[in-house]
């Protein structure tokens, strides 16, 4: 069964780190992306009832509750067995929360990052450990348990004992689904550009080597494991029966709609993009090219993600070999998967997967 992306790229700040097409926008473009937004999901031809609906962006914890309403009534399939909020700590209120669980919003996914406060101050987030367990706690009164934190290795300042700390943290929280992220570098953020071009502004000078940060990711997966919280995808962990059910959508090439800017869709053939700019989207700009998806390749590039790995299939067999010689991929009986080295080397794995036609 599939699912529904909504987009919602409003933010109380950018924060330096971040390389989505989301940030600070004039308070008027909001009720005008908003009509866009449900004019595109209303003239939507649904030839499937979706499953699970993911709000994310952005800061869609920030949306007004009314609103959200208006987009999920014209959403069928209610009520869905999985409808997630990405929220900002410190965003939620006691109304706020009450309208998500009233609304059927059943997961909600809280962007920690870290919970060290020098850590956070230089990306541009304001909250604090304590901001964060209360928010876990006012979630839980309300009935909503399936809770997400974020983690990001390699924020600037991070040292191995503020990363333990952050974990351990997380830990303490007892939720069922942590995400760790290492921090991208690309042009697209400004802490990026300026460690891409040795500047030194957002405590760029300060962010960890990319083997500290491997080593960092190393030590979440095996305290993670160790109290039952188990690596299921590259950046994703999760309790048995925990797992984000919209998410492995996206691992296992189920199809997905995606409403609003930037947004993403696959129908199981076809992938398209909607436009990434906020106010081209809210202009109505024209509809996206859609492509023909490479499912034969994306089977191994998208689907190697997972823990479990893949089945092995007749196709691309001397690129397997080779990469099980390297020691980057494994096999257990019918199915592929990505070694330890194979995890952390992941992008060469699935840059192999791309580089020509014969899988
Ligand atoms: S990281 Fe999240 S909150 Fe920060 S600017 Fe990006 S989308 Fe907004």
């Amino acid at each position: 069964m599939a699912g529904v992306y909504i987009s919602y790229p409003f933010c109380a700040q950018k924060c330096t780190y971040c390389n989505f097409a989301s940030g600070v926008f004039p308070k008027q473009l909001e009720p005008l992306y908003q009509r866009r937004l449900l004019e595109e999901i209303e003239k939507t031809n649904w030839s499937w009832t979706p499953e699970t609906i993911y709000f994310g962006g952005g800061t869609p914890s920030l949306w007004d509750t009314g609103e959200v309403e208006a987009v999920l009534a014209a959403i069928p399939g209610a009520p869905w067995r999985e409808v997630t909020m990405e929220a900002a700590p410190g965003s939620l209120t006691e109304e706020r929360v009450a309208a998500w669980a009233r609304l059927g919003i059943n997961r909600v996914s809280l962007g920690v990052q870290s919970l060290i406060e020098t850590e956070l101050r230089r990306t541009g987030r304001k909250h604090t450990a304590a901001i964060v367990e209360s928010d876990g706690a006012l979630l839980r009164r309300h009935g909503i348990t399936e809770i997400n934190l974020d983690l990001i290795a390699g924020l600037a300042g991070q040292t191995r004992e503020s990363w333990q700390q952050s974990v351990e943290g997380v830990i303490a929280l007892a939720v069922p689904h942590v995400s760790v992220y290492i921090l991208e570098v690309d042009e697209e953020s400004r802490l990026g550009q300026e460690v891409l071009f040795n500047g030194q502004r957002y405590g760029a000078r300060d962010v960890p080597s990319d083997d500290l940060q491997a080593e960092f990711y190393e030590y979440a997966v095996e305290r993670l494991a160790a109290v039952g919280i188990a690596r299921y995808e590259i950046s994703n962990f999760a309790r048995p029966g925990h797992e984000s059910l919209h998410n492995l959508k996206y691992w296992k090439l189920e199809p997905y709609l995606g409403f609003g800017a930037d947004a993403h869709s696959f129908d199981g053939q076809w992938r398209w993009q909607n436009a990434e700019d906020v106010e081209a989207y809210t202009n109505g700009a024209a509809a996206p090219e859609r492509e023909a998806a490479d499912t034969a390749g994306e089977r191994y590039w998208v689907g190697l993600r997972l823990a479990e790995g893949v089945p092995e299939g007749d196709a691309a067999k001397a690129k397997i070999e080779r990469l099980i010689e390297d020691g980057l991929l494994e096999r257990l009986q019918d199915r592929i998967r990505l070694t330890p080295r194979g995890v952390l080397l992941s992008n060469e794995v699935f840059q192999e997967f791309l580089s020509d036609g014969s899988h």
